[in-house]
Protein backbone atom coordinates (compact mmCIF):
# COMPACT_ATOMS: atom_id res chain seq x y z
CA UNK A 1 0.00 0.00 0.00
CA UNK A 2 1.38 3.44 -0.69
CA UNK A 3 -0.46 6.85 0.02
CA UNK A 4 0.23 9.15 -3.42
CA UNK A 5 -1.79 12.14 -1.83
CA UNK A 6 -0.21 12.87 1.62
CA UNK A 7 -2.81 15.11 4.09
CA UNK A 8 0.18 17.42 5.27
CA UNK A 9 1.77 17.97 1.94
CA UNK A 10 1.48 21.64 3.05
CA UNK A 11 0.44 22.41 -0.51
CA UNK A 12 -3.30 23.48 0.17
CA UNK A 13 -3.77 20.22 -1.81
CA UNK A 14 -5.48 17.24 -0.58
CA UNK A 15 -7.16 15.11 -3.26
CA UNK A 16 -7.82 11.53 -1.02
CA UNK A 17 -7.00 10.58 2.39
CA UNK A 18 -7.80 7.61 1.59
CA UNK A 19 -4.89 4.76 1.37
CA UNK A 20 -5.34 3.16 -2.50
CA UNK A 21 -3.26 0.20 -3.54
CA UNK A 22 -1.41 1.37 -6.36
CA UNK A 23 -0.01 -1.22 -6.94
CA UNK A 24 -1.55 -1.59 -10.39
CA UNK A 25 0.25 1.36 -11.49
CA UNK A 26 4.07 1.44 -12.91
CA UNK A 27 6.34 2.61 -9.81
CA UNK A 28 7.78 4.92 -12.25
CA UNK A 29 4.52 7.17 -12.43
CA UNK A 30 4.21 7.36 -8.67
CA UNK A 31 5.29 10.45 -6.80
CA UNK A 32 7.39 9.79 -4.40
CA UNK A 33 7.82 13.04 -2.65
CA UNK A 34 5.66 16.08 -2.01
CA UNK A 35 4.28 18.26 -4.92
CA UNK A 36 6.08 21.33 -5.46
CA UNK A 37 3.63 23.65 -6.04
CA UNK A 38 5.03 27.08 -5.76
CA UNK A 39 3.62 29.65 -2.92
CA UNK A 40 2.96 32.65 -4.45
CA UNK A 41 0.10 35.79 -4.98
CA UNK A 42 -1.95 36.64 -8.02
CA UNK A 43 0.19 38.98 -8.98
CA UNK A 44 3.60 36.90 -9.43
CA UNK A 45 1.14 34.03 -11.01
CA UNK A 46 0.27 37.18 -13.56
CA UNK A 47 3.71 38.08 -14.25
CA UNK A 48 4.78 34.63 -14.84
CA UNK A 49 2.25 34.23 -17.48
CA UNK A 50 3.20 37.54 -19.12
CA UNK A 51 6.81 36.88 -19.50
CA UNK A 52 5.86 33.30 -21.35
CA UNK A 53 3.44 34.73 -23.15
CA UNK A 54 6.33 37.54 -24.51
CA UNK A 55 8.50 34.18 -25.37
CA UNK A 56 5.68 32.84 -27.36
CA UNK A 57 5.68 34.04 -31.54
CA UNK A 58 2.53 34.61 -32.96
CA UNK A 59 1.04 36.76 -36.03
CA UNK A 60 0.86 40.05 -33.73
CA UNK A 61 4.58 40.22 -33.09
CA UNK A 62 5.70 39.28 -36.63
CA UNK A 63 5.92 37.81 -40.51
CA UNK A 64 4.50 34.02 -40.21
CA UNK A 65 4.98 32.92 -43.56
CA UNK A 66 4.38 28.99 -42.61
CA UNK A 67 3.35 27.50 -46.19
CA UNK A 68 0.82 25.56 -46.25
CA UNK A 69 -0.90 27.17 -42.95
CA UNK A 70 -2.47 29.93 -43.63
CA UNK A 71 -1.06 32.53 -40.79
CA UNK A 72 -3.35 35.34 -41.79
CA UNK A 73 -3.83 37.91 -39.42
CA UNK A 74 -6.93 37.17 -37.47
CA UNK A 75 -9.01 40.61 -37.16
CA UNK A 76 -10.14 40.89 -33.94
CA UNK A 77 -13.98 41.94 -34.60
CA UNK A 78 -13.95 38.19 -35.01
CA UNK A 79 -12.79 37.84 -31.27
CA UNK A 80 -15.66 40.09 -30.35
CA UNK A 81 -18.11 38.14 -32.06
CA UNK A 82 -16.99 34.77 -30.44
CA UNK A 83 -17.55 36.41 -27.00
CA UNK A 84 -20.66 37.97 -27.07
CA UNK A 85 -22.69 36.45 -24.19
CA UNK A 86 -25.58 34.75 -26.46
CA UNK A 87 -23.07 32.55 -28.01
CA UNK A 88 -20.97 32.38 -24.86
CA UNK A 89 -23.19 31.15 -22.24
CA UNK A 90 -25.68 28.68 -24.04
CA UNK A 91 -25.62 25.59 -23.20
CA UNK A 92 -25.38 22.54 -25.94
CA UNK A 93 -28.73 21.39 -24.87
CA UNK A 94 -30.79 23.73 -25.07
CA UNK A 95 -33.44 23.57 -27.57
CA UNK A 96 -33.89 24.24 -30.77
CA UNK A 97 -36.60 27.38 -29.93
CA UNK A 98 -34.56 28.74 -27.07
CA UNK A 99 -31.29 28.31 -29.81
CA UNK A 100 -32.93 29.76 -32.68
CA UNK A 101 -29.80 32.68 -33.20
CA UNK A 102 -27.21 30.36 -32.86
CA UNK A 103 -29.18 28.02 -35.25
CA UNK A 104 -29.18 30.83 -37.55
CA UNK A 105 -25.76 31.55 -37.83
CA UNK A 106 -24.88 27.73 -38.21
CA UNK A 107 -27.37 27.67 -41.47
CA UNK A 108 -26.35 31.06 -42.70
CA UNK A 109 -22.86 30.21 -42.32
CA UNK A 110 -23.32 26.86 -44.01
CA UNK A 111 -25.42 28.55 -46.98
CA UNK A 112 -21.89 30.77 -46.90
CA UNK A 113 -19.73 27.92 -47.59
CA UNK A 114 -22.38 26.14 -49.95
CA UNK A 115 -21.77 29.51 -52.17
CA UNK A 116 -17.97 29.56 -51.56
CA UNK A 117 -17.47 26.29 -52.65
CA UNK A 118 -20.38 25.55 -55.32
CA UNK A 119 -21.51 22.18 -53.08
CA UNK A 120 -25.03 21.28 -52.20
CA UNK A 121 -24.20 20.55 -48.50
CA UNK A 122 -22.65 21.51 -45.55
CA UNK A 123 -21.67 19.14 -42.06
CA UNK A 124 -20.06 21.99 -39.98
CA UNK A 125 -18.94 19.40 -37.34
CA UNK A 126 -15.60 17.73 -38.35
CA UNK A 127 -12.89 20.16 -35.66
CA UNK A 128 -10.13 20.27 -38.40
CA UNK A 129 -8.99 19.63 -41.94
CA UNK A 130 -7.19 16.42 -41.13
CA UNK A 131 -10.90 15.63 -39.63
CA UNK A 132 -12.73 16.52 -42.29
CA UNK A 133 -10.90 14.25 -44.44
CA UNK A 134 -11.63 11.50 -42.24
CA UNK A 135 -15.54 12.42 -42.61
CA UNK A 136 -15.33 13.12 -46.40
CA UNK A 137 -13.42 9.70 -47.08
CA UNK A 138 -16.04 8.12 -44.88
CA UNK A 139 -19.11 9.39 -46.85
CA UNK A 140 -17.27 8.16 -49.94
CA UNK A 141 -16.46 4.58 -48.25
CA UNK A 142 -20.44 4.15 -47.13
CA UNK A 143 -21.91 5.67 -50.33
CA UNK A 144 -20.46 2.88 -52.09
CA UNK A 145 -21.62 0.38 -49.93
CA UNK A 146 -24.87 1.56 -50.26
CA UNK A 147 -24.32 1.04 -54.31
CA UNK A 148 -23.05 -2.10 -53.73
CA UNK A 149 -19.39 -1.47 -55.52
CA UNK A 150 -16.02 -2.89 -54.30
CA UNK A 151 -13.88 -0.34 -54.71
CA UNK A 152 -10.81 -0.35 -52.42
CA UNK A 153 -8.65 2.30 -53.68
CA UNK A 154 -8.24 5.70 -53.60
CA UNK A 155 -5.28 7.89 -55.44
CA UNK A 156 -3.18 10.37 -54.03
CA UNK A 157 -0.72 12.35 -55.84
CA UNK A 158 3.17 12.35 -54.20
CA UNK A 159 2.67 15.71 -53.63
CA UNK A 160 -0.11 15.59 -51.38
CA UNK A 161 -0.38 16.15 -47.37
CA UNK A 162 0.68 13.47 -45.07
CA UNK A 163 -3.40 13.04 -43.84
CA UNK A 164 -4.33 12.45 -46.76
CA UNK A 165 -2.77 9.26 -46.86
CA UNK A 166 -3.49 8.76 -43.76
CA UNK A 167 -7.33 10.15 -43.84
CA UNK A 168 -8.05 7.71 -46.49
CA UNK A 169 -5.80 4.21 -44.91
CA UNK A 170 -7.86 5.03 -41.41
CA UNK A 171 -11.28 4.45 -43.45
CA UNK A 172 -9.81 1.16 -44.89
CA UNK A 173 -8.05 2.05 -48.14
CA UNK A 174 -5.30 1.03 -49.94
CA UNK A 175 -3.01 3.82 -51.01
CA UNK A 176 -2.29 4.64 -54.80
CA UNK A 177 0.66 7.25 -55.03
CA UNK A 178 0.56 8.81 -58.48
CA UNK A 179 3.68 11.03 -59.18
CA UNK A 180 4.06 14.58 -60.41
CA UNK A 181 5.35 15.92 -63.76
CA UNK A 182 8.03 18.16 -64.47
CA UNK A 183 5.60 20.96 -64.00
CA UNK A 184 4.90 20.05 -60.39
CA UNK A 185 1.35 18.94 -61.57
CA UNK A 186 -0.40 15.20 -61.24
CA UNK A 187 1.08 13.34 -64.43
CA UNK A 188 -2.14 12.03 -66.51
CA UNK A 189 -0.61 9.05 -67.71
CA UNK A 190 0.60 7.63 -64.74
CA UNK A 191 -2.91 8.23 -63.40
CA UNK A 192 -4.89 6.31 -66.55
CA UNK A 193 -2.06 3.72 -65.53
CA UNK A 194 -3.45 2.67 -62.14
CA UNK A 195 -7.46 3.73 -62.64
CA UNK A 196 -9.29 0.67 -62.36
CA UNK A 197 -12.45 -0.44 -61.38
CA UNK A 198 -11.73 -0.80 -57.98
CA UNK A 199 -10.66 3.35 -57.27
CA UNK A 200 -13.07 4.82 -54.79
CA UNK A 201 -11.77 8.47 -55.31
CA UNK A 202 -8.73 10.39 -56.30
CA UNK A 203 -7.95 13.58 -53.13
CA UNK A 204 -6.48 16.06 -54.35
CA UNK A 205 -5.25 19.71 -53.28
CA UNK A 206 -5.67 22.60 -56.17
CA UNK A 207 -3.57 24.25 -56.21
CA UNK A 208 -1.15 21.52 -54.94
CA UNK A 209 1.49 22.10 -52.16
CA UNK A 210 3.91 23.59 -54.75
CA UNK A 211 1.37 26.45 -55.07
CA UNK A 212 0.84 25.29 -58.75
CA UNK A 213 -2.53 25.27 -59.81
CA UNK A 214 -3.38 21.57 -61.86
CA UNK A 215 -4.02 22.76 -64.90
CA UNK A 216 -5.71 19.52 -66.14
CA UNK A 217 -8.30 19.06 -63.46
CA UNK A 218 -11.30 19.09 -65.59
CA UNK A 219 -9.38 16.39 -67.85
CA UNK A 220 -8.47 14.53 -64.64
CA UNK A 221 -12.02 14.61 -63.15
CA UNK A 222 -13.97 13.54 -66.35
CA UNK A 223 -11.71 10.57 -66.29
CA UNK A 224 -12.53 9.39 -62.69
CA UNK A 225 -16.30 10.24 -63.56
CA UNK A 226 -16.05 7.78 -66.39
CA UNK A 227 -14.54 5.42 -64.01
CA UNK A 228 -17.21 5.86 -61.29
CA UNK A 229 -14.64 7.23 -58.72
CA UNK A 230 -15.41 10.38 -56.83
CA UNK A 231 -13.23 13.91 -56.57
CA UNK A 232 -12.14 14.80 -53.23
CA UNK A 233 -10.46 18.41 -52.62
CA UNK A 234 -8.59 18.97 -49.95
CA UNK A 235 -9.49 22.82 -49.50
CA UNK A 236 -6.17 23.85 -47.10
CA UNK A 237 -5.21 25.83 -50.23
CA UNK A 238 -8.85 27.53 -50.64
CA UNK A 239 -7.30 30.84 -49.93
CA UNK A 240 -5.80 30.93 -53.43
CA UNK A 241 -8.84 30.79 -55.24
CA UNK A 242 -11.58 32.20 -53.44
CA UNK A 243 -14.25 33.66 -55.28
CA UNK A 244 -12.37 33.15 -58.23
CA UNK A 245 -13.43 29.44 -59.25
CA UNK A 246 -14.43 26.85 -56.90
CA UNK A 247 -14.33 22.87 -56.30
CA UNK A 248 -17.73 22.43 -57.77
CA UNK A 249 -16.33 23.90 -61.16
CA UNK A 250 -13.67 21.76 -61.49
CA UNK A 251 -15.54 18.39 -60.64
CA UNK A 252 -15.21 17.55 -57.32
CA UNK A 253 -17.33 15.86 -55.75
CA UNK A 254 -16.41 16.50 -51.27
CA UNK A 255 -14.44 19.33 -50.03
CA UNK A 256 -13.10 20.07 -46.98
CA UNK A 257 -12.36 23.27 -45.69
CA UNK A 258 -9.89 24.54 -42.92
CA UNK A 259 -11.91 27.63 -41.24
CA UNK A 260 -8.98 28.36 -39.07
CA UNK A 261 -6.43 28.70 -42.03
CA UNK A 262 -8.99 30.68 -44.53
CA UNK A 263 -11.54 31.94 -43.07
CA UNK A 264 -8.94 33.64 -40.60
CA UNK A 265 -9.52 31.82 -37.03
CA UNK A 266 -6.37 31.99 -34.52
CA UNK A 267 -4.57 28.18 -34.74
CA UNK A 268 -1.10 26.69 -34.10
CA UNK A 269 -0.49 25.40 -30.97
CA UNK A 270 -3.09 22.60 -31.41
CA UNK A 271 -5.99 24.95 -30.76
CA UNK A 272 -9.13 24.14 -31.91
CA UNK A 273 -10.02 24.67 -35.94
CA UNK A 274 -13.18 23.47 -37.88
CA UNK A 275 -13.13 21.15 -40.89
CA UNK A 276 -16.53 21.63 -42.50
CA UNK A 277 -17.03 19.36 -45.20
CA UNK A 278 -19.64 19.83 -48.21
CA UNK A 279 -20.48 17.93 -50.99
CA UNK A 280 -22.56 17.57 -53.91
CA UNK A 281 -26.65 16.67 -54.29
CA UNK A 282 -26.06 12.83 -54.52
CA UNK A 283 -23.75 12.71 -51.31
CA UNK A 284 -25.70 14.82 -48.89
CA UNK A 285 -27.94 12.24 -47.32
CA UNK A 286 -24.51 10.49 -46.23
CA UNK A 287 -23.29 13.41 -44.18
CA UNK A 288 -22.63 13.17 -40.30
CA UNK A 289 -25.58 14.81 -38.07
CA UNK A 290 -27.25 16.91 -37.03
CA UNK A 291 -27.36 19.15 -39.93
CA UNK A 292 -28.80 22.24 -39.43
CA UNK A 293 -32.26 23.04 -41.40
CA UNK A 294 -34.80 25.92 -42.11
CA UNK A 295 -38.27 25.54 -42.40
CA UNK A 296 -39.06 29.05 -43.41
CA UNK A 297 -40.18 29.95 -40.18
CA UNK A 298 -37.82 28.20 -38.01
CA UNK A 299 -34.40 27.51 -37.69
CA UNK A 300 -33.73 23.09 -36.71
CA UNK A 301 -31.24 20.45 -36.26
CA UNK A 302 -32.09 17.75 -38.74
CA UNK A 303 -30.89 14.05 -37.33
CA UNK A 304 -32.94 12.01 -39.73
CA UNK A 305 -29.97 12.00 -43.26
CA UNK A 306 -31.41 8.32 -44.76
CA UNK A 307 -27.44 7.16 -45.00
CA UNK A 308 -26.01 9.99 -42.50
CA UNK A 309 -22.41 8.28 -41.07
CA UNK A 310 -23.33 9.07 -37.75
CA UNK A 311 -21.63 11.56 -35.57
CA UNK A 312 -17.99 12.56 -35.86
CA UNK A 313 -17.73 14.69 -32.76
CA UNK A 314 -19.96 15.96 -30.04
CA UNK A 315 -22.52 18.66 -30.61
CA UNK A 316 -22.03 20.59 -33.20
CA UNK A 317 -18.49 21.00 -34.06
CA UNK A 318 -16.32 23.85 -32.70
CA UNK A 319 -19.18 26.85 -32.35
CA UNK A 320 -16.48 28.89 -31.18
CA UNK A 321 -14.73 28.70 -34.19
CA UNK A 322 -17.90 29.08 -36.67
CA UNK A 323 -18.59 31.70 -35.27
CA UNK A 324 -15.48 33.76 -35.98
CA UNK A 325 -15.79 31.96 -39.54
CA UNK A 326 -18.85 33.58 -40.25
CA UNK A 327 -17.87 37.01 -38.65
CA UNK A 328 -14.92 37.32 -41.19
CA UNK A 329 -17.15 36.26 -44.06
CA UNK A 330 -19.57 38.83 -43.01
CA UNK A 331 -16.86 41.57 -42.72
CA UNK A 332 -14.92 40.46 -45.91
CA UNK A 333 -18.15 39.98 -48.26
CA UNK A 334 -16.89 39.94 -52.01
CA UNK A 335 -13.33 41.43 -50.89
CA UNK A 336 -13.13 37.71 -50.00
CA UNK A 337 -12.06 37.74 -53.64
CA UNK A 338 -9.58 40.64 -52.67
CA UNK A 339 -8.12 38.64 -50.31
CA UNK A 340 -6.79 35.91 -52.70
CA UNK A 341 -5.91 38.33 -55.43
CA UNK A 342 -3.29 40.21 -52.53
CA UNK A 343 -2.43 36.79 -51.53
CA UNK A 344 -1.30 35.90 -54.92
CA UNK A 345 0.44 38.73 -55.92
CA UNK A 346 2.32 38.52 -52.44
CA UNK A 347 3.42 35.15 -53.23
CA UNK A 348 4.62 36.18 -56.95
CA UNK A 349 6.18 38.77 -55.75
CA UNK A 350 8.69 36.98 -53.02
CA UNK A 351 8.84 34.06 -55.71
CA UNK A 352 10.37 36.55 -58.26
CA UNK A 353 12.83 38.63 -56.02
CA UNK A 354 14.23 35.62 -53.76
CA UNK A 355 14.81 32.84 -57.21
CA UNK A 356 17.66 34.14 -58.21
CA UNK A 357 19.47 33.42 -54.54
CA UNK A 358 17.50 29.94 -54.20
CA UNK A 359 16.90 26.94 -56.10
CA UNK A 360 13.14 27.41 -57.46
CA UNK A 361 12.84 23.52 -58.73
CA UNK A 362 9.29 24.32 -60.43
CA UNK A 363 9.42 27.93 -62.38
CA UNK A 364 6.20 28.72 -62.78
CA UNK A 365 3.96 30.96 -61.82
CA UNK A 366 2.72 30.49 -58.41
CA UNK A 367 -0.58 30.82 -56.42
CA UNK A 368 -0.87 31.96 -52.89
CA UNK A 369 2.39 29.98 -51.98
CA UNK A 370 6.01 28.71 -53.21
CA UNK A 371 8.71 26.27 -52.58
CA UNK A 372 12.39 27.09 -52.80
CA UNK A 373 14.97 24.69 -52.15
CA UNK A 374 18.15 25.33 -49.91
CA UNK A 375 20.53 22.62 -52.12
CA UNK A 376 22.37 25.13 -53.61
CA UNK A 377 23.36 26.77 -49.66
CA UNK A 378 23.82 22.92 -48.83
CA UNK A 379 25.68 21.29 -51.19
CA UNK A 380 28.23 24.46 -51.56
CA UNK A 381 28.26 25.63 -47.44
CA UNK A 382 27.15 22.51 -45.94
CA UNK A 383 24.21 24.47 -44.77
CA UNK A 384 20.80 23.22 -44.75
CA UNK A 385 17.13 24.06 -44.88
CA UNK A 386 16.83 23.46 -40.91
CA UNK A 387 19.61 25.99 -40.91
CA UNK A 388 17.94 28.74 -42.96
CA UNK A 389 14.83 28.48 -40.92
CA UNK A 390 16.34 28.54 -37.72
CA UNK A 391 18.60 32.10 -38.67
CA UNK A 392 15.45 33.38 -39.74
CA UNK A 393 14.57 33.32 -36.28
CA UNK A 394 17.17 35.71 -35.23
CA UNK A 395 14.99 38.75 -37.28
CA UNK A 396 11.89 38.13 -35.71
CA UNK A 397 10.52 35.85 -38.18
CA UNK A 398 8.18 33.36 -37.99
CA UNK A 399 10.46 29.85 -40.35
CA UNK A 400 8.64 28.88 -43.24
CA UNK A 401 7.81 25.65 -43.43
CA UNK A 402 10.63 23.17 -44.20
CA UNK A 403 10.97 19.37 -45.51
CA UNK A 404 7.29 19.54 -46.94
CA UNK A 405 6.53 18.80 -49.94
CA UNK A 406 8.44 15.75 -49.66
CA UNK A 407 8.86 15.80 -53.55
CA UNK A 408 11.43 18.66 -53.58
CA UNK A 409 14.75 18.26 -51.65
CA UNK A 410 15.78 20.68 -48.75
CA UNK A 411 12.16 22.37 -49.19
CA UNK A 412 11.64 26.00 -48.03
CA UNK A 413 7.57 26.27 -48.72
CA UNK A 414 6.62 29.93 -48.41
CA UNK A 415 3.17 31.50 -47.84
CA UNK A 416 2.82 35.47 -47.07
CA UNK A 417 -0.89 35.64 -47.06
CA UNK A 418 -2.76 38.88 -47.70
CA UNK A 419 -1.60 40.53 -44.64
CA UNK A 420 1.17 41.84 -45.26
CA UNK A 421 2.44 45.20 -46.61
CA UNK A 422 5.32 45.40 -49.14
CA UNK A 423 7.50 47.09 -47.07
CA UNK A 424 7.21 43.77 -44.78
CA UNK A 425 7.42 41.45 -47.89
CA UNK A 426 10.78 43.73 -48.51
CA UNK A 427 12.44 43.21 -45.53
CA UNK A 428 11.81 39.79 -45.47
CA UNK A 429 13.13 39.83 -49.16
CA UNK A 430 16.38 41.20 -47.62
CA UNK A 431 16.59 39.05 -44.65
CA UNK A 432 16.61 35.69 -47.08
CA UNK A 433 19.10 37.21 -49.50
CA UNK A 434 21.42 38.88 -46.24
CA UNK A 435 21.02 34.83 -45.21
CA UNK A 436 22.22 33.55 -48.72
CA UNK A 437 25.34 35.53 -48.60
CA UNK A 438 26.00 34.52 -44.69
CA UNK A 439 26.26 30.88 -45.99
CA UNK A 440 29.00 32.06 -48.14
CA UNK A 441 30.99 34.25 -45.54
CA UNK A 442 29.84 33.94 -42.24
CA UNK A 443 28.61 30.30 -42.08
CA UNK A 444 29.18 29.78 -38.48
CA UNK A 445 26.59 32.46 -37.83
CA UNK A 446 23.95 30.36 -39.57
CA UNK A 447 25.14 26.75 -37.93
CA UNK A 448 24.61 28.50 -34.84
CA UNK A 449 21.48 30.29 -35.11
CA UNK A 450 18.79 31.15 -33.43
CA UNK A 451 20.91 33.95 -31.21
CA UNK A 452 18.50 36.06 -30.37
CA UNK A 453 15.34 33.25 -29.54
CA UNK A 454 14.54 32.20 -25.49
CA UNK A 455 14.90 28.78 -26.30
CA UNK A 456 17.93 27.95 -28.45
CA UNK A 457 18.55 24.51 -30.48
CA UNK A 458 16.86 21.68 -29.43
CA UNK A 459 17.40 18.30 -30.29
CA UNK A 460 14.02 17.61 -32.01
CA UNK A 461 13.75 14.04 -31.81
CA UNK A 462 14.43 14.02 -28.42
CA UNK A 463 11.82 17.17 -27.66
CA UNK A 464 9.31 15.27 -29.48
CA UNK A 465 9.83 11.68 -27.81
CA UNK A 466 10.60 12.88 -24.12
CA UNK A 467 9.06 16.26 -24.32
CA UNK A 468 10.32 18.24 -20.80
CA UNK A 469 6.86 20.51 -20.40
CA UNK A 470 8.72 22.55 -17.08
CA UNK A 471 10.30 25.81 -18.48
CA UNK A 472 13.59 26.32 -16.78
CA UNK A 473 15.43 29.38 -17.28
C1 LIG B 1 -3.20 22.00 -43.02
C2 LIG B 1 -3.38 21.02 -44.08
C3 LIG B 1 -4.15 19.86 -43.88
C4 LIG B 1 -4.67 19.43 -42.52
O1 LIG B 1 -5.47 20.35 -41.90
P1 LIG B 1 -5.53 20.49 -40.30
O2 LIG B 1 -6.59 21.50 -40.08
O3 LIG B 1 -4.18 20.89 -39.84
O4 LIG B 1 -5.91 19.13 -39.76
C5 LIG B 1 -4.37 19.04 -44.97
N1 LIG B 1 -3.86 19.32 -46.17
C6 LIG B 1 -3.11 20.41 -46.40
C7 LIG B 1 -2.58 20.68 -47.79
C8 LIG B 1 -2.83 21.30 -45.35
O5 LIG B 1 -2.07 22.39 -45.57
Amino acid sequence: MKTIFEKENNTGICLTDEKEDLSFLDSAFLRSGKVGLPNVGELEVLRHYKELSDKNFCIEKGFYPLGSCTMKYNPKVNELAASLEGFVNLHPHTADENSQGSLKLMYLLQEALKRITGMDAVTLQPAAGAHGELTGMMVVKKYFEVKGEKRTKVIIPDSAHGTNPASAHMCGFEIISVKSNEKGQVDIEALKEVLDSEVAAIMMTNPNTLGIFEENVLEISKLMHENGSLLYYDGANFNAIMGYTNPKLMGFDVVHLNLHKTFATPHGGGGPGAGPVCVVEKLKEYLPTPVVKFDGEKYFKEYNLEHSIGHVRSFYGNFGVLVRAYSYILMMGENLKNATEDAVLNANYLKEKLKKYYDLPYDEPCMHEFVLSGERQKHNFGISTLNIAKRLMDSNTHPPTVYFPLIVHEAIMIEPTESETKAKLDEFIDTLISIAKECEDDSEKILSAPHTTPVKRVDETLAARHPDLCFKN
